[in-house]
């Protein structure tokens, strides 16, 4: 257990978490950022990043780079490749425990975003690496001269497709819908992409395996037609899922399992703020995260110049 008291613990390294961190050094806290990986969240899985203020086109781990040398010219400690087993926010100095320490603080900033989902279906958790990507980035380059579907009509799934055709000879993009949801400008890209077959109003029913994946069932959902489609690999970018687990008895969240916050990104519990993908918000860009991340580094500072005051009185 470190005997440390900090003024602020960010949980997560990705956008939203490191400008927490650049906020609250600024502003002369003690902080530290816990990570279970390295730093640089969600966006170094993105291929390239257009939408980000400054940079006409970035690729995104060149950003995250830039985020994380940003971030070194502070005075923050960081704990990565630590993985948070629990939290406890409700008392007035919070405690977070991981898999080989203890840290405690005056207060805490939420940045772990938010995860793939899954589609559940049969075939999908088994061939997770035998077929079954939620990463293009990372596994794209395994399907060179191959087949490869993607699943989902947001700009996750286009730009991931769009990404694949690098690579694979075909690409099929699944969408349950007749209308995709991304952004016009990447659907004007994957029309004018030859590689890419858009299949509408379907959904994946089976993922097939031999091995390694060989095929997809999908069926039609206004004919109810099924049909098997030969692919290699499947990559399933149905939206997101906040990482929530280890708070979800203690902050408030929606409906949909998001952490309700107020627009200075405090939660229901005070000393405690949330921040990017995890929080209840209209979009979830880095741009956003990063603007989320100086508001709650900003409001942690007068949150604790308000709790010394309120000690001395
Ligand atoms: P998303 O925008 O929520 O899109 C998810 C897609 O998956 C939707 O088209 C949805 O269909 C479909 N879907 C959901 N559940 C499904 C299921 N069980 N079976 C089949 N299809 C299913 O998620 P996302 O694309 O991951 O993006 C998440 C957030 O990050 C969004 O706010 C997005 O704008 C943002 N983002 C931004 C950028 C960028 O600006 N460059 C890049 C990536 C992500 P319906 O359309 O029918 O609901």
């Amino acid at each position: 257990m470190q005997d440390k008291l900090y003024d602020c613990i960010i949980l997560g390294g990705g956008p939203a978490g490191l400008s927490a961190g650049l906020y609250c050094a600024r502003a002369n806290l003690s902080c530290a950022i816990i990570d279970k990986c390295t730093l640089g969240g969600t966006p170094a899985n993105y291929c390239e990043i257009e939408n980000y203020l400054g940079f006409n086109k970035i690729r995104s781990f060149e950003l995250c780079e830039k985020f994380e040398e940003h971030i070194n010219c502070f005075n923050i400690e960081k704990f990565t490749c630590e993985e948070i087993m629990s939290t406890d926010l409700l008392s007035e100095i919070k405690t977070i425990k991981t898999d080989s320490n203890t840290y405690k603080a005056k207060s805490v900033i939420i940045a772990l975003g938010a995860s793939a989902k899954k589609l559940n279906i049969k075939g999908e958790e088994e061939n997770i690496g035998k077929g079954v990507s939620y990463c293009a980035v990372c596994d794209g380059a395994f399907y060179k001269d191959k087949t490869v579907c993607v699943i989902g009509g947001g700009n996750s799934a286009v730009e991931e497709a769009l990404y694949l055709t690098k690579f694979a000879k075909k690409v099929y993009l699944i969408h349950r819908r007749n209308t995709l949801r991304a952004d016009k400008i990447v659907q004007e890209r994957l029309k004018n992409n030859k590689k890419i077959e858009l299949i509408l109003n379907s959904i994946p029913i089976e993922i097939i395996a031999q091995n390694k994946v060989n095929s997809i069932k999908i069926k039609n959902t206004i004919t109810q037609e099924e049909q098997n489609l030969k692919t290699d690999g499947v990559f399933p970018y149905i939206g997101i899922k906040p990482n929530v687990e280890l708070f979800s008895n203690q902050v408030k969240l929606d409906e949909e399992g998001f952490i309700i916050t107020d627009k200075n990104m405090e939660t229901n519990i005070k000393g405690v703020y949330a921040t990017g993908d995890i929080r209840n918000t209209p979009l979830r860009q880095v741009i956003t995260a990063v603007s989320d991340g100086a508001i709650a580094g900003v409001e942690v500072s007068k949150y604790l110049i308000h709790q010394k005051e309120t000690v001395k009185k």
